[in-house]
């Protein structure tokens, strides 16, 4: 079975050949039919160029972009069988909600009542049946988010694209539509690409993840591939906070001496531990405390768990972990 979406090769430059800006620097990507797909990376990394890409919104510079098999480099927008949910939503302001929602298949030609049913079963669809004579402005953020929503899939998309869909809402109606969108993209069995800058969203939304650093691919892989063995510094950084260690303190710890990470909530005090160090900060979390150690030049964090024995500020400690807690890196 073809992938959803494959890219060889994908590169998308900007400005002159002279001196580009290289938003995607040789992509190589493949995203399997009915994935939750995550994109992430840093501001300015790639990301929505890719999903651009895919939409047909820009073209590469080179290599070939395919859609279930399709090569799809050289078509329109209107006729890749793809949807984009855009963060600012882009709804119609003066249009009231069923009208935004049936508008693309009014486009199609489709008759009236059809597209107004449609409209009102995805709308059913997005829990909101009972707002469809509203205009936009008289929606809550997280309403107009899943009018937007509707607006896409109304479409039968085979691939939907969502360019940080939830970004601007607050975080509690942000973590309810995270768990509303799973369950969506769960129930309808689409593709979905999603893009972010938010590691915590895509390592719990995603089945699998990129993640972008100077349009490049840094890592690949499910979210617990890439939280518990990032291949690099800058992916052990970026996902989640971790101690990235330098190969001496690796080697001091029992490790070779490469690059190696160790994750804040592996490590626990220990007299016995092989990590030794001063603290520095001692600061609460609420489930737990977060102290920080210097290390042989190294500050270096921990997460204990509420209940444990804490240390002063200035008071010489060791922390122990597990052996298969440190994390070897392939490259620096
Ligand atoms: P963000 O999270 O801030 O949206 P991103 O990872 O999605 O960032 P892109 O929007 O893909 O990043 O941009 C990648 C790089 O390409 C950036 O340096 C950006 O300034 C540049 N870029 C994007 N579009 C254009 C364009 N049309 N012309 C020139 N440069 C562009």
């Amino acid at each position: 079975m073809p992938a959803a979406v494959e890219f060889r090769s994908v590169y998308r430059h900007f400005g002159p050949a002279s001196a580009p800006i290289k938003a995607v620097d040789g992509v190589d990507l493949t995203i399997a039919e009915g994935a939750f797909f995550a994109m992430l990376g840093p501001s300015g990394s790639g990301k929505t160029t890719c999903l651009r890409l895919i939409s047909g919104f820009e073209s590469p510079t080179a290599g070939d972009i395919c859609i279930f098999g399709e090569n799809v480099s050289n078509t329109p927008p209107h006729l890749r069988n793809v949807n984009t949910v855009f963060q600012d939503y882009a709804l119609f302001p003066h249009m009231n909600v069923r009208d935004n929602v049936a508008y693309g298949l009014m486009v199609k030609g489709m008759g009236r009542a059809q597209r107004y049913a449609k409209a009102e079963e995805m709308l059913a669809l997005v829990h909101l049946d009972a707002y469809g004579s509203r205009k936009p402005g008289q929606l809550s953020g997280g309403q107009r988010q899943r009018v937007a929503l509707a607006r896409a899939l109304v479409n039968e998309p085979k691939v939907l694209l969502l360019d940080e869909p939830l970004g601007a809402l607050d975080l509690k109606l942000r973590e309810a539509m995270q768990d509303e969108l799973k369950s969506l993209q769960q129930r309808l069995r689409i593709t979905f690409v999603f893009v972010t800058h938010d590691q915590h969203e895509a390592l719990s939304m995603a089945d699998s993840l990129a993640v972008f650093n100077e349009g490049k691919i840094a890592q690949i892989g499910t979210p617990t591939e890439i939280y518990a063995q990032p291949k690099t510094r800058f992916v052990a950084d970026f996902v989640g906070s971790s101690n990235v260690l330098p190969p001496a303190l690796t080697q001091s710890l029992g490790g070779p001496a490469k690059w190696s990470s160790l994750r804040p909530e592996t490590l626990h005090i220990d007299p016995a531990g092989t990590l030794q160090g001063t603290v520095t900060s001692l600061r609460y979390l609420g489930s737990g405390h977060r102290i920080a150690i210097t290390s042989q030049g190294q500050d270096i964090a921990a997460i204990l768990p509420s209940g444990s024995a804490l240390p002063e500020p200035g008071q010489d400690i060791r922390l122990g972990f597990t052996p298969d807690a440190l994390h070897i890196m392939d490259e620096g």
